[in-house]
């Protein structure tokens, strides 16, 4: 028996080391840099979309793969245990809001696995936002939210910051991203494959794919960082893609079969290094080994770059290693001591000749308005949690987060996902808009409620989200014989006061505030376009239609203590219509008759009655009378029939401009009232103008209703407006990057090359997210925006800007589907209708960027609205009228906004401070300015203040001490010249910020900003 077992044991061994001598090869992939020999770092990594062609959940569990192979888990079990095969290879993963995915459904052991791999350096999470963020259409509020989101869940996990920036597909290059999203996050690099054709070529030849990327002139140095844009694409060189299904030769080295290939994979392998190197400063060049939603089988890359590694280092001809882009980074700083300068932005982006891709500047504007809309409400709602309290287990503001996050993705609110996948981040951004209203309504019951107990009158608070198309049910009801409480929040450091327009179905009304005055006020009536609009809608994204007909918008002005509330009260009065219909408002239409003037304070907008139009525009204050003129037109978009470049999702590619005009002569109409006047204009049967004068306001507010776009000629449309005036601005206009900096365009001009134009049209369109401007000698003319949309000036004096696009045909870039938005209420399905606003204004020049900045911000975050229709028993618990969060006697300074206030899940607050001018933009403002924490949370005790890097992963300090440290070619002196808020002192507790600085901290407060009970000190004197 005994002797038997041996035998056998020893007949299996030899069989075993038969095999192992015969086949089993160990490869040495343990290389590291070599220095003096051409490195080539191969960067293992994977592309996942949150969200494209199938939905973020589609591709995170692998299903609707008819419309593409793709599964994220797939992704990340098999690398996990390709990694674990051998500890010398490596792996990037990026999107966090699929890695969250993945990590909750693992085990244990598997977490710990993962933590080594990632503490061993052999798995890095780089870049770590939620999502890779679009750079066009995101404001840089919602770059930040998601990148912090990211960030927070790796460092919880994994207790790693990520160091480098990886935006390898978005479409273009924002200058917010390089400096805010980049050296302000402590990465030492950031990497990206897209850029226009025209200057990736003379960069391949200059050898400068790869700068120091200097994206504010405000922070200049401080606040540089490494950038590289890939040689292509952010594919692997061809004939080295390794997917199981890829038709790149494998490397066959097994003698005993046919094909052996090992010397031509080598020659390969180093010819395409040797091209690399011909474009590329020093002697590192890197291999993005992967592509979108590759590695489901990670194997079978793995093993391929294994056996090159060991191979082509074996030739000896160059140096092949695993890589991270950490890896590559150190060696690129190691290496050289300085390089070429990049300053701005690289938009627009080209492909090619007629690639433009300036199209989805605009593309799913509704989308883009939705998420703009928001993502101000994210931020008065983490507010409003903070001051109530974080919920442990009932509604928080995460889920907005979560689904904000995923919607900033650079194929979410760029409007190039397919049509379900748009559905579905709209309905993931309306759950989470949802919680957050309970997390609103709780909070704002316990701040005007004095009782214990206020939860049960958070119940009775409802908030209007369709209050853009007239529809909001509690102000809507038959008040008679009730009282209706308007709650309004003010999410600013700043007291405000703001017109709030609401539909009413009577004339017979009143307006209270909270010392129960009666408040000036105006009824302006529905029109039919505006109703039919309303019903249309309400139907489709509530389910039902409305019940009730408003029939006038009811119109006041608020005004708000800063970070606070403030309540009004609307009433029914018996007293017949003497302050409403007859003096509220008149109505009158003109035709025939020149210079009517429409408004009753400063501005004054000038139409020409026998023809319709805008003629002159006039501020009494600042002597401005200016002609001026407003127009609508449409690029016919390219069809894709024949083969040619379409216009679509991404791409603009114009046939021909089309003016638009009323069809027949309709007279304009005009409202006028005590608070603003209004203009209605019906361009045509599908394009809606209301343009809005205020008497104590100098802007004019423009809302614009467009669609359905017809179709039923076959030819896409894109609709622009333009404004004109005889601004002399000799090619020159200026767009914002992101929000935040505004940066000088030229027209047919690119900073970094001699331009070739061949699209002299969507070449010179720019992403406009906060607004867009011109200079003449003596004004300049604004125009600020409500969401993301694509803008120019064509001609000088004119700025214009893309307001809905609907388009027949695949541009071929990948989303497979035409740009052809539809809405349905049962069968019937129309073209999306879009409504938005943009607001104008002229000032004398230099002058322009207070309205610019401070407006913006109320753009940003409108007044919040909640409404509750009070009984006797719920007066009891609606002591409290008015409120602010801060000391009652302070505000922010004007050049300061409050970015962030949140209340994280340990009970620390977050708090981000921005600077909101440029050096040299303001001559007052552009200046280093300061916040007085203790007034700022006057209701709290500060007991500790950490200064975080900007995305709150880690102190300040320590990301300052660890970055890289990066030299610009030709520059004497590197040293940061610019200023920078010093320090906080624990005692003083005063935040400085220099122009264009946004600092980030973590606080420990104690006590409540809404005690139980409020004290009269709480209440501001009226
Ligand atoms: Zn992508």
């Amino acid at each position: 028996m005994a002797d038997f077992r041996v035998s056998v044991l020893l007949i299996v061994l030899c069989a075993i080391a038969v095999s192992v001598e015969s086949k089993y090869m160990v490869y040495d992939t343990a290389q590291g840099v070599v220095k003096g020999k051409l490195n080539v770092h191969l960067v293992a990594h994977t592309h996942d979309d949150v969200g494209w062609l199938k939905t973020v959940d589609q591709y995170y569990v692998g299903s609707n793969n008819s419309i593409q192979g793709a599964c994220v888990q797939n992704v990340l079990d098999s690398t996990i245990q390709a990694l674990l095969a051998d500890k010398n290879r490596k792996f990037i993963y990026v999107e966090q809001a699929f890695f969250q995915r993945w990590w909750r459904d693992q085990s244990e052991a598997t977490q710990e696995i993962v933590k080594r791999l990632v503490s061993s350096g052999q798995l890095e999470l780089i870049n770590g936002g939620w999502c890779m963020h679009d750079e066009a259409a995101p404001h840089y509020i919602d770059m930040i939210d998601q990148t912090t989101y990211g960030h927070k869940f790796i460092k919880q996990q994994f207790n790693v910051t990520p160091r480098i920036g990886w935006q390898i597909d978005p479409f273009g290059h924002s200058a917010v991203q390089a400096y805010l999203l980049g050296a302000e996050v402590g990465f030492d690099s950031v990497f990206f494959g897209r850029i226009d054709y025209q200057d990736r070529n003379k960069r391949k030849g200059d050898k400068h794919l790869e700068v120091i990327w200097r994206g504010s002139k405000s922070l200049g140095s401080s606040s540089q960082i490494f950038a590289g844009a890939f040689p292509e694409n952010y594919e692997p060189p061809t004939g080295f893609y390794f997917e199981v299904n890829d038709d790149s030769p494998i490397v066959q080295d097994d003698m005993d079969l046919f094909d052996y290939n090992v010397q031509e994979r080598v020659n390969d392998f180093v010819a395409a290094a040797l091209f690399q190197a011909n474009i590329t400063r020093t002697n590192h060049v890197m291999w993005t080994m992967g592509t979108d939603f590759k590695y489901q089988y990670a194997e079978s890359w793995f093993r391929n770059m294994d056996k090159l590694i060991h191979y082509v280092n074996k030739d000896g001809r160059v140096n092949a290693l695993y890589s991270t882009p950490s890896i590559y980074t150190d060696a690129k700083y190691a290496e050289t001591d300085s390089w070429p300068l990049k300053e701005n932005d690289y938009f627009p982006y080209a492909s090619d000749i007629n690639a433009y891709w300036t199209g989805y500047f605009t593309s799913r504007v509704g989308l883009k308005g939705y998420v703009r809309m928001l993502s101000g409400y994210y931020l008065a709602a983490r507010q409003l949690e903070v001051m109530k309290g974080r919920n442990k287990a009932g509604a928080t503001t995460d889920s907005l987060g979560d689904s904000l996050g995923i919607a900033q993705h650079h194929d979410g609110v760029s409007g190039t996902s397919q049509q379900h996948v748009a559905n579905d981040y709209s309905k993931r951004l309306a759950i989470g808009q949802k919680e957050a209203e309970v997390v609103v309504a709780e909070s704002l019951a316990c701040m005007v409620s004095s009782k214990p107990g206020c939860g049960s009158l958070a119940t009775s608070f409802q908030q209007c989200p369709l209050l853009n198309i007239s529809y909001c049910p509690p102000t809507e009801a038959d008040l008679s014989g009730k009282k209706l409480m308007v709650v309004v929040y003010n999410s600013l450091g700043w007291k405000r006061s703001d017109v709030i327009r609401l539909p009413v179905v009577s004339e017979n009304i009143a307006v209270y505030d909270s010392s129960g005055k009666e408040v000036e006020y105006q009824l302006l009536p529905i029109v039919n376009d505006t109703i039919a609009l309303r019903n249309y809608y309400t139907t489709a994204y509530t389910g039902k239609s409305p019940s009730s007909t408003p029939k006038y918008t009811l119109a006041f002005t608020a005004s708000v203590p800063p970070l606070g509330f403030t309540t009004y009260v609307i009433s029914t009065t018996k007293k017949q219509a003497s302050n409403s219909i007859n003096e509220a408002f008149y109505k009158h239409s003109e035709s025939g008759k020149d210079g009517v003037e429409v408004g009753t304070g400063n501005l004054k907008l000038i139409y020409s009655g026998s023809e319709g139009t805008l003629s002159q525009y006039v501020n009494s204050r600042s002597s401005i009378n200016i002609p001026m003129k407003q127009s609508y037109s449409y690029y016919a978009g390219f069809d894709g029939t024949t083969g040619e470049q379409a216009s679509g999702a991404y791409i603009f590619r114009p046939n021909g401009t089309y003016s638009i005009g009323p069809q027949t002569r309709t007279p304009i109409t005009i409202l006028n009232g005590p608070i603003y006047d209004e203009v209605h204009q019906k361009i045509n049967p599908w394009i809606y103008q209301i343009t809005r004068v205020f008497k104590y306001k100098e802007h004019a507010e423009v809302e614009f209703t467009v669609g359905p776009i017809p179709i039923d000629d076959g030819v896409g449309k894109e609709i622009v407006t333009q404004i004109t005036t005889t601004l002399k601005s000799n090619k020159t206009f200026y767009s914002d990057s992101n929000g935040r900096d505004f940066l000088e365009r030229i027209r047919d001009y690119r900073e970094d090359w001699d331009l070739e134009v061949n699209q002299p049209i969507a070449g010179n369109y720019y992403p406009v997210n906060l607004g867009i401007y011109l200079k003449g000698d003596k004004s300049e003319l604004s125009l600020l925006v409500d969401r993301s949309v694509g803008g120019s000036s064509l001609v000088d004096g004119q700025l214009e800007l893309m307001l809905h696009r609907r388009l027949l045909y695949d541009d071929g870039k990948g989303v497979a589907e035409a740009l052809n938005e539809t809405v349905c209420v049962g069968n019937d399905c129309r073209g999306l209708t879009v409504q938005g606003k943009y607001y104008l204004r002229i000032d004398p020049v230099g002058e322009g960027a207070k309205w610019r900045r401070s407006y913006g911000q109320e753009i940003y975050s409108p007044l919040l609205l909640a409404f509750t229709e009070q009984d006797e028993k719920t007066e009891a618990n609606f002591q409290v009228s008015t409120f602010s969060g801060m000391d009652s006697s302070y505000t922010l300074p004007d050049n300061v906004a409050l970015l962030t206030l949140q209340e994280l899940e340990d009970g620390k607050v977050l708090l981000r401070l921005a600077h909101l001018y440029e050096v040299g933009e303001d001559k007052d403002l552009s200046v280093m300015t300061s916040v007085e924490l203790k007034k700022l949370f006057a209701k709290r005790k500060i007991m500790d203040v950490s200064e975080m890097s900007l995305s709150a992963n880690q102190g300040r300090e320590e990301m300052e001490k660890k970055r890289l440290v990066w030299k610009v070619e030709g520059s004497k002196d590197d040293k940061p010249t610019t200023q920078r808020g010093a320090p906080v002192d624990p005692q003083k507790l005063v935040v400085e910020l220099a122009p264009m600085e946004i600092r980030t901290f973590l606080l420990t407060l104690q006590g409540k900003t809404i005690p139980r009970r409020l004290v009269s000190s709480d209440l501001i004197p009226q």
